[in-house]
């Protein structure tokens, strides 16, 4: 890897402003002052200093964010706006995509990552990672449906959905919903409720595994996951 592709991964600003470190003579490899930025590095096995402080080499980034209305789970889009745009540039150096994906309309619990592994182990369908979902749903939402829901419903192109936990917060003209689901076709959350007949109006996902949104965080905000909550994940 690059020297200032490194340092900047590593939190030491752009590229320019790595450019600039280096200049002033104050990064070394291996004890040798480098100065080219193209300068080829093996961070898992050379030291590399700052100042004489050793970098501490962290290949991957885990995001939590509080996805808002309106942006894509995409790594780039020539319309619309991604859930990557949001990152500051720090992030974007890793080059992380979103774990699965939430519609452009969905908001809430969605993580971000470069660990290809990681990434794979939450969405692969075997693994059956239960995704917690908090929906306002037009209609009247009855333990019928709470039923259909758990032995599974057909769904528009006749797939039948696996067994699935709902729970009635609040029902009404409008009814607010709890749903576990452990499988993610797409649009499940929305088409599940097209099923029984009602729709979706409103869709937060608030938990993966056992890791529950940071309340703290706004939308359209993000954080690094803790080492504690990755491996409440796995
Ligand atoms: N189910 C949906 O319908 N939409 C989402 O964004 C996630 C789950």
């Amino acid at each position: 890897m690059r020297i200032d592709k490194f340092l900047a991964n590593m939190g030491f600003g752009s590229r320019k402003d790595v450019k600039k470190l280096l200049k002033t003579g104050a990064v070394r490899v291996q004890g040798q002052p480098i100065k080219d930025p193209s300068t080829h590095v093996e961070p898992e096995s050379e030291s590399i200093t700052v100042y004489g402080e050793e970098v501490e080499y962290k290949p991957y980034v885990y995001l939590m964010m509080n996805k808002p209305k309106g942006v894509i789970c995409a790594t780039e889009d020539l319309e619309h706006e991604t859930v990557i745009d949001l990152l500051g540039e720090e992030e974007r150096h890793y080059e992380p995509s979103p774990v699965g994906r939430l519609d452009k309309d969905t908001v809430g619990l969605l993580l971000i990552t470069n660990d290809g592994k990681f990434n794979h182990w939450l969405m692969s369908p075997k693994h059956h990672v239960p995704k917690t979902y908090r929906a306002l749903v037009e209609g009247h939402v009855t333990e019928e449906d709470v039923g259909a829901f758990s032995h599974g419903v057909v769904l528009d192109d006749g797939y039948v959905t696996k067994p699935a936990t709902l729970h009635i917060l609040e029902a009404g003209a409008r009814s607010h919903i709890e749903l576990i689901l452990t499988e993610g076709k797409f649009h499940q959350v929305k088409r599940m409720f097209q099923a029984v007949g009602k729709r979706v109006l409103e869709l937060e996902r608030i938990k993966i595994g056992n890791l529950l949104l940071d309340p703290e965080l706004a939308r359209g905000e993000y954080r690094e996951l803790t080492k504690e909550e990755i491996a409440l994940l796995l």
